[in-house]
């Protein structure tokens, strides 16, 4: 890989933590985390899950991926996003060689680590992902919609019932990154 190329792998794969990073409330979901673990070479698309599988994924990712309060700013925060990749316009081949390697470490880390540590994924395994992943070090905000509304169906348009009920009647094209009935 020359530069260019592994300049646009990186950003490929920080683009993906960002999305991660900027979603919020009744937005954030599981599924985000296999889009980052798409950067990986060797990782699964989402299973084919049954609906209880599912709802299973988002009681847990409820009961530990949630804050009651927005992540503060760090005073390092770089708040203009087209200042967010300067820093690899400075590096060697062999520096954005190994800001590469570090990305697929930290990614391969925050997909594995449920297996390897036997517990389960948190916030702070989010946060980990994005100071290390990222150089602009801007805050996320873990908030979720009351229990009822994001877990029920306490909201029309809104919930994990509501949400896979969408999908319920998708073909092969699915996408699940947005609200279904999927063409
Ligand atoms: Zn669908």
């Amino acid at each position: 890989m020359n530069n260019a190329e592994l300049i646009e792998k990186i950003k490929k794969i920080r683009c993906a933590i960002r999305y991660h990073r900027d979603q919020v409330e009744d937005d954030r979901c599981w599924l985000d985390d296999y889009l980052v673990w798409a950067e990986l070479p060797d990782s699964p698309p989402p299973r084919n899950l049954t609906l209880q599988q599912k709802l299973l994924k988002c009681e847990i990712f409820y009961a530990n991926r949630r804050a009651d309060e927005p992540d503060p700013r760090s005073e390092q925060a770089i708040l203009d996003p087209a200042l967010w990749d300067r820093d690899l316009e400075k590096m060697s081949l062999i520096e954005l060689a190994q800001t590469k390697a570090t990305l697929l470490f930290v990614v391969g880390y925050h997909r594995d680590l449920e297996e390897v540590e036997r517990r389960a994924r948190t916030i702070k395994d989010d946060r980990d992902l994005y100071s290390i992943a990222l150089p602009e070090k801007i805050p996320a905000d873990f908030r979720l919609p009351p229990r009822d509304e994001f877990l029920g169906r306490a909201k029309s348009g809104a919930g994990c019932p509501n949400f896979w009920d969408s999908h319920e009647h998708c073909g092969r094209e699915c996408n699940l990154y947005e609200w279904g009935p999927c063409k």
